[in-house]
């Protein structure tokens, strides 16, 4: 083999994956397991679990700022410091607003955190199963058809689960199914009596204690990733040096390792998918060095892309050939079409009389959900779609108490008392239904910071996006009234679509090449060995939090690609 061969020689491996965030660590893991050599690219800097967590154990008074972001960071990055996870313990693990610009056709907050680990470390680990009406009512409604029904992810689900560790209650309820659970958290004294008095009021809601990827009683498979016990501290954005939630970085991406057969190569910008018009595939990926600039190239049979929704995107529009002049796969013009995201602007909140000598203690990962009750049977609502809806209880304790100005023995006591009455807070996470106008495209007259074209967002809202809104104020308030609660108060917080951080769509599945990208293997219909399996690949977009379903697809479609490598089909 001559030099050039030897250097292609030891590019090569049996798959990459672009991406090292959630659904990369699942689809690293799956593939390394069962015997490839797997290269996983990651655009941002290495993250260890543990060692790289450097603010995970500070107290406030330990920060610079005691935790606040600074006025001049704030101004430096208009977009980023809207996401309400980030402060200034977090910010190392967020994208500064300049790595990578972005025009906003349409308002667009795009929040990003490149990294090994990528949003696995920021996450707020609420995972729920989807239910057979998310995959059966897209296609009774008319909006969109998936190509697999719940049953085919089922076990799938169940896969992803235990290795993830979720906490939660078996509720026995056919609009979020059961899974794997670990014990539960639990509700406080009011969540439960809120609970109580919405099932009576009506027989088809039934608030729970939310599902979360934490370790209320971690298991072997648990202890044999190294992960403990989660101490219900909630600091968890600042990456959790017990394990105590699922991250890439503690979970999948160290079981990759122990295989033998993980590279995981950090500062690795892939700006491209190689086509090769001969042999009618896929073979490789152009990468830049964050570090050099330079470009290099790695081969492989297998391509799974899992950057991320819209850089999943942008890496496929800008994967162009002779044979895919439009971008990778898109033989219709529908690669970066039909892009949605979860509607969140509804909100409504209101006291609570009574449980004055009640309080609550510690801290807890998880809030209560209430599952979908709209349109579940049949189309009722004056919109198309569903939504799920979530509530806290709380009341302004010694910490709000401390946190206001004084001194002496007063003050102190003040300090140690619950203050006031509690307080009860309601959101949604609505579905946006995929529309062809909803997209993202190139823009190749500015380039960002390494050469690649800037992304053009054109997302937005529309009429049937403002009339779910109304419909979850109007019933939320009605539920609440209905369990007692007082002075209730609602309002449309106004968000742009991005700060949801659930984006999905673009690369959609399908049964039809003609309105589809990939078909139910999350492969393309037109390049049979690149595989979409990270949130660029969802039909709808549910009312779920999207995570464990990325995670669910992803694992399914790894079994399928390598059964498929087996078989030399691909
Ligand atoms: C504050 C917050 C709260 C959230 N809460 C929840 C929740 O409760 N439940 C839930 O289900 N979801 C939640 N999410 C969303 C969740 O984090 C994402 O759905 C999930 O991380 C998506 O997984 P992914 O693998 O697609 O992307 P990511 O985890 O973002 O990983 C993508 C990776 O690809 C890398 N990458 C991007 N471009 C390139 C490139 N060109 N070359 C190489 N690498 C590249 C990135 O650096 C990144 O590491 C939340 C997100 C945030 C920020
Ligand atoms: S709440 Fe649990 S997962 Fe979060 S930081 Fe604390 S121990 Fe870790």
């Amino acid at each position: 083999m001559n030099v050039l061969g030897k250097a292609k020689a030891a590019a090569t491996y049996d798959a990459i994956v672009i991406g090292s965030g959630i659904s990369g660590g699942w689809a690293a893991k799956e593939l390394c397991e069962k015997g490839l050599r797997t290269l996983v690219l990651e655009r941002g800097r290495q993250v260890r679990h543990v060692t790289d967590y450097p603010t995970a154990l500070l107290n406030p008074w330990d920060l610079p700022h005691r935790n606040r972001l600074s006025a001049e960071y704030k101004a430096a990055n208009p977009v980023a410091t809207k996401c309400y996870a980030l402060d200034e313990a977090t910010k190392h693990f967020f994208t500064p607003d300049a790595d990578q610009p972005y025009v906003q056709e349409k308002p667009f907050d795009w929040i990003r955190a490149y990294q090994v680990g990528g949003k696995s470390l920021l996450w707020a680990r609420q995972t729920q199963r989807w239910s057979r009406f998310e995959f059966e009512n897209p296609a009774r409604d008319g909006y969109a058809d998936w190509p697999i029904r719940y049953p085919d992810l089922a076990p799938w689900y169940s896969h992803v689960e235990k290795f993830v560790g979720i906490a939660g209650n078996k509720d026995g309820l056919e609009v979020l199914p059961d899974g794997e659970f670990l014990p539960p958290w639990e509700m406080n004294c009011v969540e439960k009596h809120l609970q109580q008095r919405i099932k009576a009021a009506y027989p088809d809601r039934h608030p729970i204690i939310g599902r979360c990827a934490h370790l209320t009683k971690p298991q072997p498979i648990h202890l044999k990733q190294g992960r403990g016990q989660c101490q219900a501290r909630h600091l968890c954005y600042r990456g959790c040096p017990f394990g105590g939630y699922f991250s890439s970085n503690s979970a999948t991406l160290p079981w990759a390792a122990k295989t033998g057969k993980l590279t995981l190569r950090p500062d690795s910008v892939v700006h491209s998918i190689i086509y090769d018009e001969q042999k009618g595939k896929a073979t490789g990926v152009r990468v830049i060095d964050a570090q050099t600039k330079e470009t290099t190239e790695y081969y492989a049979r297998i391509i799974f892309v899992n950057a991320a929704c819209l850089n999943t995107n942008l890496i496929l529009l800008n994967s162009t050939s002779r044979r895919f002049p439009n971008g990778l796969g898109d033989d219709y013009g529908l690669l970066g079409h039909y892009v949605g995201f979860h509607n969140y602007r509804g909100n409504v909140g209101g006291t609570v009389e009574g449980f004055e000598d009640q309080y609550f203690y510690g801290r807890r990962p998880t809030q209560v959900f209430l599952p979908n009750f709209r349109n579940v049977h049949r189309q009722e609502a004056d919109f198309v779609g569903s939504y799920m809806s979530y509530y806290g209880a709380s009341r302004p304790g010694w910490a709000s108490a401390a946190r206001k100005e004084g001194f002496g023995a007063e003050w102190k006591e003040a300090a140690t008392r619950p203050a006031g009455p509690w307080h009860v807070s309601m959101g949604m996470q609505g579905e946006t239904l995929p529309k062809y106008e909803n997209h993202v495209r190139l823009n190749r007259d500015q380039l960002d910071p390494f050469g690649l074209p800037t992304l053009v967002t054109s997302v937005g809202y529309d009429d049937n996006d403002l009339r779910q809104i109304k419909d979850f104020m109007t019933q939320a308030a009605e539920m609440l009234d209905k369990a007692g609660v007082k002075n209730i108060h609602s309002y449309d917080d106004n968000r742009n679509p991005g700060l949801d951080i659930h984006e999905m769509g673009g690369v959609r599945m399908g049964k039809d090449p003609k309105t589809s990208l990939l078909n139910g293997w999350n492969q393309f219909h037109a390049c049979n060995n690149v595989f979409v399996t990270d949130g660029a690949c969802m039909t709808t977009m549910g009312n779920q939090n999207p995570s464990l379903t990325f995670m669910a697809l992803t694992a399914r479609a790894a079994d399928y690609a390598v059964r498929e490598a087996r078989k030399g089909s691909l």
